[in-house]
């Protein structure tokens, strides 16, 4: 399973990016979103979410063997992370994100709910 984007979709709503950090830290901060929208500008805008696709390359370069698969989803063990960031260095899409708060870097767990509220399709689950 992974998150499919259909980029031409995309509004620019960044409700994504809300439900993301409600979910995971209790509070609305996309500065702490694993999703991520880029936009491009002149108006009207290109609007890109930006997410983990799971290619796993992060797991290799971890010294901490912090990072492996689990049900799909690419995960960081916050026991065994010692936050040292080579994997947001790693990360060929860049969307692997540090924020001075959170104990480990911040990637996308597949939990689903931004393709539950996106409600114009530009998020979809897919079977890989
Ligand atoms: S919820 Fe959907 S439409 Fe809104 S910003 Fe996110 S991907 Fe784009
Ligand atoms: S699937 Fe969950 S963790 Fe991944 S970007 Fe969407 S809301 Fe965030």
């Amino acid at each position: 399973m992974k998150i499919q984007v259909l980029q031409e979709k995309c509004t620019g709503c960044r409700l994504c990016e809300q439900i993301c950090t409600i979910h995971h830290c209790k509070e609305i901060n996309p500065k702490k979103s694993a999703i991520r929208i880029k936009a491009e500008f002149p108006v009207p805008g290109v609007f890109i979410p930006k997410l983990c696709d799971q290619c796993g390359d992060c797991i290799e370069v971890c010294p901490s063997n912090a990072i492996s698969k689990k049900d799909d989803a690419v995960v960081i063990d916050p026991d065994e992370c010692s936050n040292c960031g080579l994997c947001v260095q790693e990360c060929p899409t860049g969307v692997i994100y540090e924020h001075p708060d959170m104990e480990t870097p911040i990637i996308c767990d597949l939990c689903l709910k931004c393709t539950e509220v996106c409600n114009t399709g530009a998020l979809v689950v897919i079977d890989d």
